[in-house]
């Protein structure tokens, strides 16, 4: 394939830069793609075109929004195995797993924004006292700013772009600088879709350029963002002095809770699932397994042997359950908190083991699924988000114990628990400090549902109803009868 040159997508249409950079395929460690180093002019044109298209759109029915919408998800769908392997060869991730996940949810993330607008209610109130009647409108907040990480590239930018605009707003955009080639793309969808010019704009780049100008804009009134909890700090810090709306979905530290008499097939076929689909790179992954005494061994002698089941290799292959994590640095990074482990007395089960790859994957980014036991409650494997294939099993005794030490650090995102005993997960579920709680189960997503994250791993919810609420501004009317 020969390099991939991305342009940002300003007006409808596809716009040189005039720097770029390097974008690796994990999978080679060679670069395959050159993507637009967006500076704080490139993000001005974006912003100004994004401004000039509010006004039609903001006032275009939402019905004819929809209808734009629902277009974009059936031309994305139509071209869903092109996207896929764009999107493996960007991010590193299996080509099967991004034709069974990341592309067909976003198609219905537009699907499902696009008609979920259509059935949304104002509220009214009549006070008879003053004989005056009050009613709501929602109104769009103005040019959205929109920032998303590189895990689920697709799949977790149009989780923002779809509730944005069908609620009349129109987007300056920016995915990660590391998966920028399905956006990109998209904006072809989009024109072939009808969808206005300047209504999606694509700014690609760094944080620090492309991003910051973004959420320092004086004419973003709202910003989104999906990302690390420490580049969130950066984005509360930068849009304070504007009072913008923010949403912030970030990181999480997410435990899996087995009890004694959990249903032990399913959970542990699960969480090996849970643990390392997309080579951990999920922002629900599980990464902290607490499983009750009588079952701990059996657990882990277990878990370990499904665990080094997994194939790890070339992501075109359909045999390979991971591929090639996102970047050198961030494998450097992961597996430094194996050294951790090491240097702490931990023991690790699996993962060291040499790997067998294609000659052309040798440059690649790979590491094999490892657990780790043996590991206290204090160490940075407990406490700090790894964000790949490594994951701690540590044993528990009682409820009220795993509850504490599930709740000990400082990410609150999401959780598993596992009990044949509807009271079990009941009372675990409300105890826990997670935006979401899978009980017998993980990655059941509902759109419906809120979505978000507690404490350090997040601000606001995302939904149907959260998203919408989000997007727009309620307003109070008042109109005086007599
Ligand atoms: P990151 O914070 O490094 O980057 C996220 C995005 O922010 C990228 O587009 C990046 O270019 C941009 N950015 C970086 N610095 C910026 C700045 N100063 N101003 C504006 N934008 C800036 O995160 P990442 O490494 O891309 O993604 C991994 C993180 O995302 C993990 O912590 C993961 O848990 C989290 N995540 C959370 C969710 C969720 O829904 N809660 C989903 C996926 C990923």
């Amino acid at each position: 394939m020969s390099l991939v040159k991305v342009q940002n997508f300003i007006n409808g249409e596809f716009v040189e830069s005039a720097k770029y950079l390097d974008s690796f395929d994990p999978s080679t460690g060679e670069v395959w793609a050159k993507i637009p180093d967006s500076d704080q002019m490139d993000v001005d044109n974006a912003v100004m075109a994004a401004r000039n298209a509010f006004l039609s759109w903001s006032s275009t029915p939402v019905q004819e929004r929809s209808r734009i919408l629902l277009k974009v998800a059936d031309i994305l769908e139509s071209r869903l195995d092109e996207f896929a392997e764009l999107e493996s060869h960007d991010q590193g991730k299996p080509v099967w797993l991004a034709k069974t996940m990341d592309i067909p949810r976003a198609v219905f993330n537009f699907r499902f924004f696009a008609t979920c607008a259509l059935h949304d209610l104002n509220r009214s109130n009549q006070m008879q006292a003053l004989d005056a009647f009050n009613y709501t409108i929602k109104m769009p907040v103005g040019v959205a700013g929109l920032i998303s990480p590189w895990n689920l590239p697709l799949y977790l930018l149009t989780f923002k772009v779809a509730p944005a605009l069908i609620c009349g707003n129109t987007v300056v955009a920016k995915p990660s600088e590391m998966t920028s080639v399905t956006a990109w793309k998209l904006g072809e969808v989009c024109n072939a879709a009808g969808l206005p010019p300047g209504v999606l704009n694509f700014v690609f780049g760094t944080g620090p350029s492309a991003g910051e100008a973004i959420v320092k804009h004086p004419d973003v009134p709202i910003v989104s963002f999906t990302g690390g909890t420490v580049t969130a700090v950066k984005l509360r810090i930068a849009a304070a002095p504007f009072s913008k709306k923010m949403s912030l979905e970030l990181g999480g530290k997410n435990p899996a809770i087995i009890f004694n008499d959990a249903d032990f097939e399913k959970c542990v076929a699960t969480t090996v699932r849970s643990s390392f689909t997309n080579q951990g790179e999920i922002c629900l992954c599980t990464s902290r397994i607490y499983v009750q005494s009588g079952i701990y061994q059996k657990f882990l002698e277990r878990f370990v042997q499904e665990a080094k089941k997994l194939v790890v290799g070339d992501p075109k292959s359909p045999d390979s359950f991971m591929g090639a994590l996102i970047s050198k640095e961030h494998l450097a990074k992961v597996r430094g908190y194996v050294d951790i482990a090491r240097q702490e007395g931990a023991t690790i089960l699996c993962g060291d083991e040499p790997l067998n790859l294609p000659e052309r994957n040798k440059q690649g980014y790979f590491m094999r699924p490892t657990v780790i036991s043996e590991v206290k409650d204090s160490s940075r494997l407990i406490t700090e988000e790894i964000f790949g294939p490594v994951v701690v099993v540590v044993p528990f005794d009682t409820m009220a114990e795993v509850i504490e030490r599930a709740n000990s650090v400082k990410y609150g995102l999401a959780a598993t628990v596992w009990s044949s005993d509807v009271s079990t997960l009941h009372t675990v579920s409300q105890k826990l400090h997670a935006g979401t709680v899978w009980a017998n189960c993980w990655m059941v997503r509902d759109l419906n549902m809120p979505f978000g994250g507690m404490k350090e791993s997040g601000t606001g919810r995302e939904s149907a109803k959260d998203s919408i609420e989000f997007f727009t501004e309620e307003k109070t009317i008042c109109v005086k009868l007599s």
